[in-house]
């Protein structure tokens, strides 16, 4: 209610000086249908699932709005892919308002793909089928791997379809459209304080900065003085580093880490030309606009981070006496980042922090092997999980299980290739003998910290292939698997199969477009 809002709600794409927000109304659809539904996350919000069609749907696709709904979009600019872009915003996303959960917690409900919004610019609001799947699975296969991340609902069929020139070739094509409700505690990006500090509206940005540490940093306190602005940034400095190190645990590429997709909360947000790791290649990017500069691959990820905190620490420069008083949230960042990134190969390893200066240079050298030898990171951790603790209790021969593990997560046949990790696992070992804990213990943590099942770039294209197709079975099926990412599940082993040939070059499954 401290927000100053509009009146008018007028769709039309323009600029919004001097707002938050935009009151706006979601443009109706054909015929809304439900096509998924994540029953924990709704549970946890008091929702039961839906009839297929009926006004719930309807309510998830923007045709009915209720008397308690405040339909809105919100104001943003930000970074994007290093240069500043203005004014974007919700252009096709359209916010609710809040549900209670049944812990009490006010939850953002947010629409994307609900129409045209005073951010639209000149695109049309929506979103299609193919990339509304894979933001919705991604969402909440991120959840269940323990990473911090906004949540997805439900996916809704619109009816209707929208054209997209999905490969840029000047051939646009017809395809269906969705829309996703997407769950997140709030939507605030960074690039919210970015457009304000860029149009020089302080008094907006200094609304802002107290709505958002009140609601959501109340530990805190009172936003009274510059002082709770610094502890403020640290804090979230602290977030996105432990956000960042999480995406590289699991081999998650986001593809487009510009400003205005980076969350005031440390939350993984808007799934779009996303990738998971395959191969194992820090310079991989799944994003075919990010090709010729790689600023958003696998490895690039925590220094984007970085530069991206430096941006926000720019526009809230404003809110405290001296830019030079954010300076130790950027070096917590570093620090956070490195600590956790630290810990987390630590458990992936089955490893203590007995050893920190060994085991640094012990992980720099897997870095190194692994992309040398182009492995599945994936299944590298899952098989080095069972077989190195069998190799404790000398259940297994050392050579022969780096075979079976090397056999199991190697793209690249070549020897040569293989060699440098040929050389570190028997170093690995080696460390891995100095703990003291049994091999059963140890089994146990590396299981806990090495998934078996994550959305592989080809499972998530077989399930829109499918949905397109009007069945719904394999994204149901992925569903289930990906709630229990860390058990074996072994009716569903060819869910973690390693990506196929024919996969390797085809669209939606190595390279993304942008177009959604
Ligand atoms: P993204 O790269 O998906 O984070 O989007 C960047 C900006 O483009 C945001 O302001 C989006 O709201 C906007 N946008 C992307 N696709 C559409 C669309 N189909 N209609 C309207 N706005 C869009
Ligand atoms: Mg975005
Ligand atoms: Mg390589």
């Amino acid at each position: 209610e401290e927000m100053k809002g509009e009146a008018t709600f007028n769709n039309s794409p323009r600029q919004v000086p001097g707002y938050h927000y935009s009151r706006v109304t979601p443009t109706p659809v054909h015929d809304p249908k439900l096509l998924a539904w994540a029953d924990e996350l709704a549970a946890f919000l008091g929702l039961s699932k839906p009839a297929e069609r009926g006004p719930a749907v309807d309510a998830l696709a923007g045709n009915l709005v209720t008397g308690s709904m405040k339909p809105f979009a919100a104001r943003y600019g930000g970074h994007q892919f290093g240069s500043w872009a203005g004014q974007l915003g919700d252009g096709r996303a359209i916010s609710l308002g809040e549900v209670t959960a049944t812990d009490g917690t006010p939850w953002e409900i947010q629409l994307k793909g609900a129409g045209p919004t005073p951010y639209s610019r000149r695109a049309d609001g929506r979103a299609v089928l193919r990339s509304s799947v894979r933001e919705f699975l991604c969402s909440e296969a991120m959840h269940y791997l323990g990473v911090p991340t906004t949540r997805a609902l439900s996916l809704v069929q619109t009816g209707d379809e929208v054209v997209r020139d999905m490969f840029y070739n000047g051939n646009p094509q017809a395809e269906p459209g969705a829309i996703v409700a997407r769950v997140a505690p709030t939507f605030v990006r960074f690039g919210n304080f970015q457009m304000m500090a860029a149009a020089g509206e302080l008094d907006n940005l200094r609304a802002l900065a107290d709505y958002v540490i009140r609601r959501y940093y109340p530990e805190l306190g009172e936003p009274s003085g510059p002082q709770v602005y610094v502890r403020w940034f640290e804090e979230i400095c602290g977030r996105t580093a432990v956000m960042l190190a999480h995406w590289m645990s699991v081999g998650f590429v986001h593809g487009v880490m510009n400003t205005d997709n980076m969350s005031i909360l440390g939350l993984t947000i808007d799934y779009g030309p996303y990738g998971w790791l395959e191969p194992y290649d820090p310079d991989w990017t799944p994003n075919t606009t990010d090709f010729g500069s790689r600023r958003y691959a696998y490895g690039q990820q925590p220094n984007v981070g970085l530069w991206n905190l430096w941006q926000l620490a720019r526009a809230l420069a404003h809110l405290v006496e001296t830019p030079e008083l954010l300076r130790p949230g950027l070096d917590l960042y570093s620090a956070t980042y490195e600590s956790t990134r630290h810990e987390m190969l630590l458990r992936k390893l089955g490893l203590t922090n007995i050893a920190p200066d060994e085991d640094k240079a012990l992980f720099e050298a897997l870095n190194e092997a692994l992309a040398e030898a182009e492995t599945d990171m994936t299944l590298f951790f899952r098989h080095l999980s069972h077989l190195a603790p069998a190799l404790l209790s000398g259940q297994e021969q050392e050579a022969a299980a780096w075979d079976t593990l090397l056999a199991a997560a190697g793209y690249a046949t070549a020897p040569a290739a293989e060699a440098r990790l040929r050389e570190w696992l028997p170093r690995y070992l080696q460390r891995l003998r100095q703990e003291t804990a049994a091999p059963e213990a140890i089994r146990a943590q590396m299981l806990a910290a090495n998934p078996k099942y994550v959305l592989r770039n080809y499972l998530a294209q077989q399930a829109i292939e499918a949905a397109e197709a009007g069945d719904l079975s394999v994204l149901n099926r992925l569903m289930e698997v990906l709630k229990t990412p860390f058990a074996e599940q072994p009716e569903h082993e060819e869910l973690a199969a390693k990506r196929p040939e024919w996969a390797r070059e085809k669209p939606g499954c190595a390279t993304l477009s942008c177009s959604s």
